[in-house]
């Protein structure tokens, strides 16, 4: 008798793990509490899988043999907590991919900076001929290209801890920490020991053979190296001192040494700016030189990869006034990235929805760089009481169009305008992707 895997939430990753589980002979069952999209549920009733919406009926989940949640439902939702009960498996999209997937896997985490770097490698390695695929949090999902038939020689991953959490057998070849902040705490019982401990679930099963790259700087990842027994080889990459194997910083040249080989550049020559972009490249660097890509062709992508929309992206400088979108900027450390890579006064857009942020992180870097604070979102009470008397100016908007009106009128010839919102965006947008096309449409508007 076929085995029924029973998809909990049918977004790109579910529907993805549908049809992976049909193809590999499971009977399959969907159930989402809310409304599908209608081009998931075209997909799956062309491909003949039995669903349901708007609600969870318990009598047609509770007799799965293994059940793939959605990274977006949490651990102690009651369905979850009941099929735990009863010892029914319940994983994440990757851990069911990862069956299947044959090529190599390089999988990347941390709180900030994953899209940014696993664009980058993918980049690194398709211009040295390698046949890659981006995906987990970017691109199409994991399960859906793994059930097309799609066969890399390398798959670059981008992993959230929600994701990571339903991990067990999977096992990468390749895996990177950038930093660990705290993030996502309502959802890890308030404890960043919970966090952390799902970051680092992608060592779990690494082997003498496999790399981990991580970032030597981040007083988190190295206290939580000690504390473990990680089998695979570690390379550190730092910005504040040498290593002997990984990356630093030799005064404004990258230096990477693996094994017995040994490249340098110079920062400026990177295409990203910012500190955090010099993390993000050494990184990609270090995992390039594992792979052992020549050295010209690391040194030409990490000088001409173009960015990733949303991320520290120029959009335009009008009346000589620079537009930068980073909406992606959600919690308050890519914030501090951001604005600390910002050489011109900067009129800072900020605000949405507050995830329990503690500005006193920002307000150094606020104070030294920000002339005036335009707060974008439907209660600014947070963000005006903090920053009062640290910024010169703060004003109050309620859409995008008045945000970037208002930056502009404020703006003066050198200034740069710095959507960077530290917050999530639901308030008053649909997701961070919508809140920055509106504001590149009504900067183009200018
Ligand atoms: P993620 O996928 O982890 O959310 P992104 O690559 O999308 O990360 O970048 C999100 C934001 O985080 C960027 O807009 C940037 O401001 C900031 N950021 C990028 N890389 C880093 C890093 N290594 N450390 C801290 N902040 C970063």
């Amino acid at each position: 008798m076929k085995k029924r895997l029973v998809i909990l939430g049918a977004g790109e990753s579910g529907i993805g793990a549908a049809l992976l589980g049909v193809k590999t002979g499971f009977d399959v069952f969907v159930s989402d509490k809310g409304e599908i999209k209608e081009r998931f549920r075209k997909e799956l009733e062309e491909a003949g899988i039995a669903f349901e919406q708007g609600k969870h009926s318990e009598e047609l989940i509770l007799n799965a043999d293994e059940v793939v949640k959605s990274p977006g439902i949490p651990d102690n939702a009651h369905l979850i907590v009941k099929l735990k009960e009863k010892s029914i498996p319940v994983i994440s999209e990757i851990e069911f991919a990862g069956r299947y997937a044959t090529g190599k896997k390089i999988c990347i985490t941390g709180s900030n900076g994953k899209t940014t770097t696993t664009m980058l490698i993918h980049h690194i390695l398709t211009n040295a001929g390698i046949d890659a695929e981006p995906a987990g949090n970017v691109g199409f999902g994991f399960a859906r290209l793994v059930a097309e038939g799609r066969e890399p020689e390398y798959w670059v991953l981008e992993l959230s801890s929600f994701q990571l959490d339903g991990m067990f057998s999977f096992k990468a070849d390749v895996a990177v920490i950038l930093n660990i902040t705290p993030d996502h705490l309502d959802r890890y019982g308030y404890q960043m020991q919970n966090y952390v401990d799902s970051k680092f679930r992608i060592v779990r099963n690494m082997k003498e053979n496999d790399t981990f790259v991580y970032c030597d700087d981040d007083e988190i990842i190295t206290a939580e190296i000690k504390k473990r027994n990680i089998k695979a080889q570690l390379i550190p990459f730092s910005l504040e001192h040498k290593v002997e194997q990984g990356a630093f910083l030799d005064n404004d040249k990258i230096v990477i040494n693996y094994k017995n080989s040994s490249m340098s550049f110079f920062t400026h020559e990177l295409s990203l700016d910012g500190r955090h972009n010099i993390y993000n490249s050494m990184a990609a660097g270090i995992v390039s030189q594992v792979l052992r890509i020549r050295k010209k062709i690391i040194r030409d992508s990490l000088a001409n990869f173009k960015g990733v929309e949303h991320r520290l992206e120029k959009v335009a400088a009008v009346r000589g006034i620079k537009f930068i979108n980073d909406s992606k900027a959600t919690n308050v450390n890519s914030a501090w990235y951001a604005l600390e890579c910002m050489d011109s006064p900067v009129i800072w857009i900020a605000g949405g929805t507050d995830k329990g942020n503690d500005y006193s992180e920002l307000e150094g870097i606020v104070r030294e760089k920000v002339k005036v604070l335009i707060c974008l979102g439907k209660d600014n009470s947070k963000l005006v009481n903090y920053f009062k008397g640290v910024v010169p100016e703060i004003l109050e908007t309620s859409s995008m169009k008045d945000a970037v009106r208002t930056a502009y009128r404020m703006g003066k010839k050198g200034d740069v305008v710095l959507l960077s919102p530290a917050c999530a965006s639901f308030d008053l947008f649909d997701n961070y992707e919508h809140r920055g096309r509106l504001f590149k449409e009504y900067v183009r508007r200018l």
